[in-house]
């Protein structure tokens, strides 16, 4: 089985341990592609995000390994990036100042619209139920759409290759739905309507297993419910362990595997100098 992984972090950033470490484990593992992907920097201070005086010797460490495993798997150098107008620098510009072969476009704090105060999404349930009410008063439809509308135009301004987690906000705000139905109507179509818009932008989702590998989450972000919307949409998807320690970097990925087949997805997105591929899915 090939294995790729694009969405891993190092302790440049909140990810455990050095590059190198992550990269030998890789290696031992059979990965053919290796993408490391650390939380750029906001302009605030962040405490899981490269500090912005690390980031040249992030982007040199990863060159480095690049060159020196070159016969073993193919290395890539990336970043996690928010989309927060305003509180951190846009997309093309960490590209460009980092050579960056691609770019995770994910959003860990929800804008309100208006106020334009921050709902970090993360974080343990109770800190965010708190500040779920402070910030968006408790409403759950207006923060969703919010949520939405903000990784819509995170897609149209930022063009990432990638959505990271894109319904991780259900983490922390399922506990707010009615317990007897899986995903309200009004639900569903504000996801089809974002993953129209992704489909039309040609971006990738991924399947994020952090959740289950943390034991946060019962499902995948995307949730795997949405999967055959994806087939359905033709969106071009990859796998990923969203890994902070190496020992992480395939942990469930053969489940993820078997969800996009279970759900008709025959094949992943590979990463080329010439752009994204198509990988038919082996096992
Ligand atoms: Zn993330
Ligand atoms: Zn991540």
């Amino acid at each position: 089985m090939q294995i790729l992984g694009y969405h891993n972090h190092n302790f440049f950033c909140d990810g455990k341990e050095a590059p190198e470490n992550y990269i030998l484990e890789a290696v031992n593992q059979g990965f053919t592609h290796f993408g490391f992907s650390s939380h750029a920097p906001f302009f605030f201070d962040n405490p899981w995000s490269v500090p912005v005086e690390k980031m040249a010797e992030y982007a040199k460490t990863i060159n480095y390994l690049t060159q020196k495993y070159a016969d073993k798997l193919m290395i890539l150098k990336s970043l996690e990036i928010d989309y927060l107008p305003g509180k951190i620098a846009s997309f093309d510009d960490f590209r460009d100042r980092y050579s960056l072969q691609y770019v995770i476009g994910s959003i860990h704090y929800v804008l309100h619209p208006t106020t334009k105060e921050m709902l970090f999404i993360d974080g343990p349930a109770d800190r965010f139920a708190t500040n779920f009410q402070r910030v968006f008063n408790g409403n759950v439809e207006f923060v969703v759409k919010s949520y939405f509308d903000q990784t819509k135009q995170m897609i149209v301004a930022g063009r990432p290759d990638i959505i990271g987690h894109i319904d991780k906000l259900m983490m922390n705000l399922k506990q707010f739905f009615p317990a007897d139905t899986l995903y309200p109507e009004w639900y569903t179509h504000e996801m089809e309507d974002l993953l129209k818009v992704i489909a039309n932008h040609k971006t990738i989702v991924e399947l994020n297993l952090r959740g289950l590998i943390k034991r946060k989450w019962h499902t995948t972000f995307i949730s795997e419910f949405f999967l055959p919307y994806c087939k359905n949409f033709n969106i071009p998807m990859i796998i990923s362990t969203d890994a902070h320690h190496p020992s992480e970097i395939s942990a469930y990925y053969e489940f993820g595997i078997q969800l996009l087949l279970n759900a008709g997805i025959g094949s992943v997105a590979k990463w080329s100098a010439e752009g994204w591929l198509q990988e038919a899915i082996k096992i």
